[in-house]
């Protein structure tokens, strides 16, 4: 016997009107649309694989948007609505715009995410030997938890320039034939004193060594012939010697594929989610925009992590100078365009951990299946540092995302005085536009493996792409 539905409460429908939803997002979402999330993931889960490292994602972002009809671009030509052009900045930072209906003249809409993640950069005289080992020095970039990356298979990614003009692209340690590289770490049974010291004293900066080899290169009398071998493997391989690793951009970073993470696959296991997660969004929301009304540019940025300094990063003017070549082309000012452009920074935000549930504000948190969670503001000790955006363009964005049916929550980056961040917001608002933080909750932020919701990751493409095209 079925009982009948009992109707709702006056309190029930109250709530429901007036009050945000707390259902997960899975729950507010088709079947159809979780499907259409796992299938994007797809690729995205390729991409991370292929694009660790800056360089090797404004490569495939080059690659792909070639393949959708991109061209590079050139300030001489004219283009017209619909038109699809890439601006390649020093191979580690990269633009594409899809020439809108009405072009620059109601302002641009841009869609930026950054590129580089967290990782152990080599430093300038990396190659040295240790009692028969040889190793690499490191100097870390960005902000690590370095007790995080000993014991951890590593993998060399990067360029080095030789004197001659040519550049060899290095990646070691990802195939499955490839040898892999690894920071030691203390056994237990020694390591009282690690064990008790302040965490961050207990693992410093030069303990972060990488162990690249252990056999001489021969028995003869020579000090430094396990250095000497490895550095014979290296001239073979690439036909460098120890003074080209001055003019090298190599780093180590975690070795191996984006994995599908939990029973049920929801989740998504991998090194520099933070921020390609949303990088991969942006990039893709712009292949897919076919002829919007406002021209849209997407810029995949480099330097975020060690605060945008630099040619490559968000305070150099890379991409107000675009923005100006383009502004040219249709009569405009520069600062005219900026003041009607939007923006969303696509950036993560920390999700709820309910292990470390302490360190989070439950109700101003996002959560992992929420959506893509839009951050007002970041900064830390008392909104500092951070662009707030402004009540005005926050009703825009939510009106944008809302007509389109796309799953969002909002978020702050942890308890007020818990510590803070920040994005690359604030560059593009102190050029005089409107910015929002819009992206992926990310448990692990900046560990070797974070992990992202594969429905989040596809609602932030969503709100991008809605963005882009209104
Ligand atoms: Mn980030
Ligand atoms: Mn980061």
């Amino acid at each position: 016997m079925s009982e009948e539905k009992k109707e709702k409460s006056a309190s029930a429908l109250l709530k429901e009107k007036l009050f945000a939803s707390k259902k997960q997002g899975c729950l507010k979402v088709s079947g159809e649309e979780l499907e259409a999330a796992d299938s994007f993931c797809e690729e995205y889960k390729n991409f991370l694989g292929k694009a660790k490292i800056e360089r090797e994602a404004v490569a495939y972002a080059i690659e792909a948007a070639k393949k959708a009809g991109f061209e590079e671009f050139d300030r001489t030509k004219t283009y017209s609505a619909g038109d699809r052009v890439y601006v390649n900045n020093r191979n580690k930072a990269v633009m594409l715009a899809v020439i809108g209906k009405k072009g620059t003249t109601e302002g641009v809409r841009l869609g930026i995410a950054h590129i580089d993640s967290p990782r152990l950069d080599l430093k300038p005289v990396p190659l040295y030997e240790a009692n028969n080992l040889a190793l690499f020095k490191t100097h870390y970039y960005g902000g690590i938890k370095k007790y995080q990356w000993p014991t951890v298979p590593l993998a060399l990614h990067g360029a080095v320039a030789l004197k001659d003009g040519t550049t060899i692209n290095v990646v070691v340690g990802e195939d499955e034939s490839d040898p892999c590289f690894v920071v030691t770490d203390l056994l237990p049974h020694l390591a009282d004193e690690q064990m008790t010291a302040v965490m961050r004293k207990a693992f410093n900066g030069e303990h972060m060594n990488v162990l690249v080899g252990s056999r001489p290169f021969n028995d003869d009398e020579e000090s430094e012939a396990v250095k000497l071998n490895i550095m014979n493997i290296l001239f073979e391989k690439y036909g460098i010697t120890e003074n080209d690793f001055l003019s090298a951009d190599l780093t180590m970073v975690p070795a191996g594929n984006a994995r599908d993470l939990g029973f049920d696959r929801s989740m998504i296991g991998a090194y520099g989610h933070d921020d390609k997660v949303c990088a991969y969004p942006a990039l893709m929301a712009a292949l897919d925009a076919k002829t919007p009304e406002k021209t849209i540019i997407a810029v995949l940025t480099d330097r975020e992590e060690i605060g945008s300094d630099g040619n490559t990063g968000m305070k150099s003017t890379y991409m107000a100078d675009f923005v100006s070549d383009l502004a040219a082309a249709d009569g405009m000012q520069l600062r005219h365009v900026m003041a009607q452009t939007t923006c969303l920074s696509a950036d993560v935000n920390a999700a709820f951990d309910p292990t470390y549930a302490s360190a989070f504000e439950a109700n101003n948190s996002c959560y992992i299946n929420c959506g893509a969670v839009i951050t007002k503001y970041t900064g830390s000790g008392g909104k500092y540092s951070t662009s707030d955006a402004s009540a005005e363009f926050m009703a825009k964005v939510r009106k944008v995302l809302d007509d389109a049916d796309v799953l969002w929550q909002t978020g702050e980056l942890g308890k007020v005085d818990g510590g803070g961040g920040g994005t690359i917001a604030k560059y593009v608002a102190n050029l005089n536009a409107d910015v929002v933080d819009l992206g992926v909750p990310v448990l692990s932020m900046h560990a070797p493996m974070e992990v992202v919701s594969k429905l989040d990751v596809y609602e932030t493409y969503r709100a991008l792409y809605e963005f882009y095209m209104q």
